[in-house]
């Protein structure tokens, strides 16, 4: 039995990774499950799958679930020491799919054991990238990539010589607002912004879409995972959204990865890696389909594509800064303190600023990282408060 751990398991990706696990429960043995707030889901799917532990991340959820699980044999945690108990919890596997910067302490501590990190958290990769390759060769664990593009990149890659990989392009929906008037961009409303032309997904991840912040963390995770250039990496905006990536060889060769807009296809592959096992997604009919369109980006719709830029050039604690004030401006333009239109200049604004701090050259470890971070965070709570 494979022993699994699920991270974020009341979210999108974690309920995903959960259908998976439950089409073929006899083969797992799910040690813990983590959520947040959703304190039902979390108890029932503890329940289900018979979990050694279920974690929220915050205490004052603690009783809640300690009521709901009472008499179940399942065992109820909480706070931020308790999940990365759950992560140093014997496991062969281990999905990280918190959302933010929060996922990233206990993929840490799960690869310290060795084990194997399917990442769907893409801030771990952005925030400290280095840290985390480094923490896995260090202690024999293996990162996965979940994140569709970077699955499909890995998957494109296989059995392939780094040596002879010219570019590696990402799609990008182009998000909710992709065919809006620009000068209406200013304002979209929260509700707007939180519906994906084609994905189901969380609310964070899918207003991030429309900013395409989404899509500048995929690059620099691109950069981190795959260990490429910036100048190889390149976005284009494909509003079908069924080939996921494509890597381009030395011969002139693209290889693309097609597939269905079904995050079970990555989460199972991660999961079935190295070997592919069937899986519940539907199968394309290209005939039906018709057609794939591709169009470039436009910077001046997605201005947070050339900000990833920069901080692909700054490197070291750049992409801590960038996601710290990304999560800030994005909390504020949920709450209603900012327009969807300034949440760029917002973490704009902050780089410019932490530049000055020498991001660039300063060593990737979790303190300066959390350092940056809060850093980031409290310049952003200043620029966020001038836009008001
Ligand atoms: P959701 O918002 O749906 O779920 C997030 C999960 O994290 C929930 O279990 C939530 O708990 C938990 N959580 C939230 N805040 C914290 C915290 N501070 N500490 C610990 N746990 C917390 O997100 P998604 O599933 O959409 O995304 C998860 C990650 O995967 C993100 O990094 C995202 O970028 C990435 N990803 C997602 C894709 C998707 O299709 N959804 C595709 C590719 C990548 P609760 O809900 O109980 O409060």
């Amino acid at each position: 039995m494979k022993r699994v751990t699920i991270f974020g398991a009341t979210g999108s990706i974690g309920q995903n990774t959960i259908d998976l696990i439950r089409r073929d429960r006899d083969a797992y043995q799910v040690q813990a499950l983590t959520g947040g707030r959703n304190i039902e889901r979390l108890a029932a799917d503890a329940v289900d799958l018979k979990a050694k532990v279920a974690v929220t991340a915050y205490d004052a959820h603690y009783q809640e679930l300690s009521e709901a699980l009472a008499g179940t044999g399942v065992k109820a945690a909480a706070g931020e020491a308790a999940l990365i108990d759950a992560a140093e919890m014997p496991a062969d596997w281990i999905m990280s799919a918190i959302v933010g910067a929060a996922g990233l302490p206990p993929g840490l501590a799960a690869l310290r054991k060795g084990t194997t990190l399917a990442l769907a958290n893409k801030e771990s990769l952005v925030t400290a990238g280095p840290l985390l390759l480094q923490t896995a060769r260090d202690h024999g664990g293996t990162v996965l990539p979940v994140d569709s593009e970077h699955s499909a990149v890995f998957q494109a890659l296989n059995g392939e010589d780094m040596d002879t990989v010219e570019r590696v392009i990402i799609t990008a929906s182009g998000g909710a607002f992709r065919d809006w008037p620009i000068e209406k961009l200013k304002d979209a409303t929260v509700d707007q912004a939180s519906s994906h032309p084609n994905w189901a997904m969380g609310q964070r991840i899918t207003i991030d879409s429309a900013s395409m912040f989404n899509k500048a963390l995929e690059l620099i995770e691109t950069k981190e995972f795959f260990g490429v250039r910036p100048d190889q990496i390149e976005a284009v905006i494909h509003p079908e959204s069924l080939i996921h990536a494509l890597v381009g060889f030395n011969d002139g060769a693209l290889m693309a990865h097609v597939g269905p807009h079904d995050m079970r296809h990555a989460i199972g592959y991660a999961l079935n890696h190295p070997k592919r096992t069937k899986l519940p997604v539907e199968r394309l009919d290209l005939a039906q389909i018709g057609q794939l369109t591709f169009r470039p980006p436009d910077l001046v719709r997605y201005p947070a594509l050339g900000l990833a830029r920069d901080i692909m050039d700054i490197g070291g604690l750049a992409g801590a800064a960038f996601n710290g004030a990304k999560e800030m401006a994005l909390d504020a333009f949920i709450a209603g303190q900012i327009r969807f239109t300034e949440m760029t200049p917002v973490v704009a604004e902050v780089i410019e600023k932490m530049t000055a701090e020498r991001l660039g050259n300063a060593a990737v470890t979790l303190d300066s990282v959390r350092e940056s971070d809060q850093m980031a965070r409290k310049a952003a709570q200043s620029a966020i408060e001038q836009q008001r």
